[in-house]
């Protein structure tokens, strides 16, 4: 397959200068982009465009191309490298493409392999305060990190290492398999360097040459205000080091609230049992009772049913990253007293003989119904 004339799909003179190659280039782009242009002539030509400034706006490669026809120089065109390019298809200046598609479709890509760090788990207990109006609770925990000593290389100081030679850095290595199917080339770690892409002349003593280490991390934790019994807080890049190049794991703490001595949460919702002398319920009355929000009057008319729920408004918790609040439920129950004396009991007698029947509702109802 002949090597595509890049000169003449950019329109310039082989003697271009570099400015005239980078202006060109740019009329074109702006002309077929696939933006502007949507035929697929025009996205053939945007690609060749792309393709032709890749290697002419690029000197050492421009220089490779005007001598060899190639950008990669001499060994592309003549070497082994080559004998890939045909038998991929002969595809010559999608050689690079190819091969980046074979192994993304690996997991590999065709840089430096890259890895993420395992995540790391914890529990924390809060209070029902704690929860309810946020904290900053400081932690420690047993982690994996890049070894400060040896700045992650595991080589001593930091420097005595080199470039693996088998993988040129990048511990992986590519390599081709003959199948029933077919040949599928493989990428695989590197064994050389255990895939650390280097070769350690001294190895770092901190870390045993391992470039990370297991070290007790303290870091402090905000507590979002209104998190919930069974919660997971989720630090991106507070987990595990990888053993490789790469980013942290996560660190997950699981928040367990601890029970509060009057109240009860259900969601951003909070409830009171509140257990009063029935007379209080009969006669009505003011009582104070705690609430998030500091003390509140409560009052309760005459004659309010046992059961009755008194709903105060936005007197709950907060709701997580949201700017409201759940309200607060206090159930009204009647208590009536451990036991009567003789002067009590006739009270009250005199007083249910005062209380026309007729008077209690739903008692009627209930005794007309059985
Ligand atoms: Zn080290
Ligand atoms: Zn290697």
């Amino acid at each position: 397959m002949p090597n595509k004339d890049y000169y003449k799909i950019l329109g310039v003179e082989k003697s271009a200068s570099a400015d005239e190659i980078k202006s060109a280039y740019r009329k074109l782009a702006k002309k077929y982009h696939p933006d502007v242009n949507k035929t697929a002539e025009a996205a053939e030509k945007f690609k060749d465009i792309n393709e032709a400034y890749e290697v002419l706006g690029d000197e050492k490669k421009r220089a490779n191309y005007d001598q060899f026809g190639s950008a990669d120089g001499p060994q592309f065109s003549g070497g082994g490298a080559g004998g890939f390019g045909d038998f991929f298809g002969g595809a010559g200046g999608g050689f690079s493409d190819i091969f980046s598609d074979i192994f993304s479709a690996f997991g590999g890509g065709s840089q430096r392999a890259m890895e993420k760090g395992e995540d790391v788990f914890l529990n924390l207990t809060l209070s029902f305060e704690e929860a309810a109006f946020g904290a900053e609770k400081t932690i420690t925990f047993p982690k994996i990190e890049k070894c400060s000593a040896c700045k992650g290389t595991g080589a001593k100081d930091g420097k005595d290492f080199s470039v693996c030679p088998d993988c040129r850095g990048t511990g992986r290595v590519r390599y081709q398999q003959n199948t029933m199917f077919g040949t599928t080339i493989r990428e695989a770690g590197c064994t050389k360097c255990n895939a650390t892409g280097k070769i350690i002349k001294e190895k770092c003593e901190s870390c045993n040459g391992k470039g990370i280490k297991r070290v007790q991390k303290t870091i402090n934790v905000k507590i979002p205000v209104g998190i919930d019994d069974g919660q997971t807080i989720r630090l991106r890049g507070e987990g595990n080091a990888p053993t490789r190049e790469g980013e942290n794991g996560d660190l997950n703490i699981r928040i367990t609230v601890l029970k509060h001595k009057l109240f009860v949460r259900k969601g951003s919702d909070v409830y009171l049992d509140l257990y009063l002398p029935f007379t209080k319920l009969l006669l009505g009355a003011k009582v104070e009772i705690p609430t998030l929000k500091g003390d509140y009057l409560l009052t309760i008319p005459e004659l309010t049913p046992s059961g009755t729920v008194m709903r105060l408004k936005n007197r709950g918790i907060k709701n997580l990253n949201r700017e409201s609040y759940g309200d607060m439920l206090v159930t009204l129950k009647a208590e009536p007293p451990k036991s009567l004396d003789k002067i009590a009991r006739k009270a009250l007698e005199e007083l249910d003989a005062k209380i026309d029947a007729k008077s209690y509702a739903k008692y009627q109802n209930f005794l007309a119904k059985k």
